[in-house]
């Protein structure tokens, strides 16, 4: 790989998805086995849109932690950045897909490896390589881990990179809402460049409407770009001087999983080579577009890395 070193801090995991939706977790028939955990799959997106990407985080010493790891490897993710716990297991997470669409989480984390990620521990080289450090993950919540996030964060930054910051609020995680909304604003503008969703918008601010003055409400003097994610409405987009929105592709969408990680991979992938693209409006149109292919690629198939495009299917689908 060439270009520069995204680098993906967090969990790691896998969801068990039942072979049917609308039923509860002990009446499912049966589950697959979906490799996941948002920043192992900007990695992924990373990687297969031909870029370098490295994944930062801890596994088990056991059957599943393997396979992750395995993962990684397979999709081209550099090496160096995993660690195995010998005590602690792989976290794993037990979806229930509701009738209405939406998904429910169970967690296995008791607690579960990636919890256990201690600042002595971090491959501190390998961190301070990256051009772009992104984390979105569920170790803020806890010790040691927090520490650790908060240690390669600062690493990271004094290094030269752009930090990208995706909350991925997953609510069942945290004790409560009050809780969650703290811990996302505890570093909140450390970020170079935060991207929400549409109903993280909401819970951030405690709105019921999207609109620039809700979501300018969470603007930071640090900050260099916003996005807001908005499903099959594409994304809006917020810097010091320009805001905008750019609008979704049209597609035949089974699965959304994975969308907002796909997303965001298109995007640090074309801004790891230069962090200037983020104050030129016309370019970062150009590269929200793309991201916009790749998310909504990402919902054509089921399960989110299966899911993650190649450039090539990006422009296929920007040409049509
Ligand atoms: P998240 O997965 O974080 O909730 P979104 O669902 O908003 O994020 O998806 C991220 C991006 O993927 C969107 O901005 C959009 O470009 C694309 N996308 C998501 N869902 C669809 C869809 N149903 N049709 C077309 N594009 C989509």
């Amino acid at each position: 790989h060439e270009g520069g070193l995204v680098v993906s801090f967090g969990e790691m995991l896998i969801d068990f998805v039942p072979t049917v939706s609308g039923v509860s977790l002990a009446e499912a028939p049966g589950f697959l086995k979906a490799p996941g955990g948002a920043p192992a799959n900007v990695a992924i997106a990373v990687a297969r849109l031909g870029g370098n990407a490295a994944f930062v985080g801890k596994v088990g010493d056991d059957e599943f932690g393997r396979m992750l790891a395995g993962i990684l490897t397979e999709n081209g993710v550099t090496d160096g950045g995993v660690l195995f716990d010998t005590g602690a297991r792989t976290a794993l997470a037990f979806v229930t897909l509701r009738s209405d669409g939406e998904r429910e989480f169970m967690f296995y984390r008791n607690p579960s490896a990636d919890m256990l990620l201690r600042e002595d521990e971090l491959n501190l080289e390998l961190i301070r390589k990256a051009k772009v450090f992104h984390y979105g993950s569920i170790s803020l919540i806890v010790e040691p881990c927090r520490t650790a996030h908060l240690k390669a964060m600062k690493e990271a930054k004094a290094a030269g990179a752009l930090l990208s910051y995706d909350p991925n609020l997953r609510l069942p995680l945290w004790p409560s809402a009050e809780k969650a909304r703290e811990q996302i604003m505890s570093i909140w503008d450390q970020a170079d460049v935060i991207k929400v969703s549409d109903n993280e918008l909401e819970f951030l601010t405690e709105s019921d409407k999207i609109d620039d003055a809700t979501a300018m409400s969470l603007w930071h003097p640090n900050l260099k770009l916003l996005l807001v994610t908005l499903g099959d409405h594409g994304c809006r987009y917020y810097t010091k001087n320009f805001k905008g929105s750019v609008e979704a592709f049209k597609v035949e969408t089974i699965d959304t999983t994975g969308a907002g990680d796909s997303f965001v991979g298109a995007l640090l992938n074309k801004v790891v080579d230069d962090h200037s693209i983020i104050e030129d409006e016309p370019r970062l149109r150009e590269v929200l577009k793309f991201a916009n292919a790749c998310g909504a690629i990402t919902t054509t198939k089921k399960g989110a890395i299966p899911a993650l495009p190649q450039v090539a299917d990006a422009l296929e689908l920007i040409k049509n």
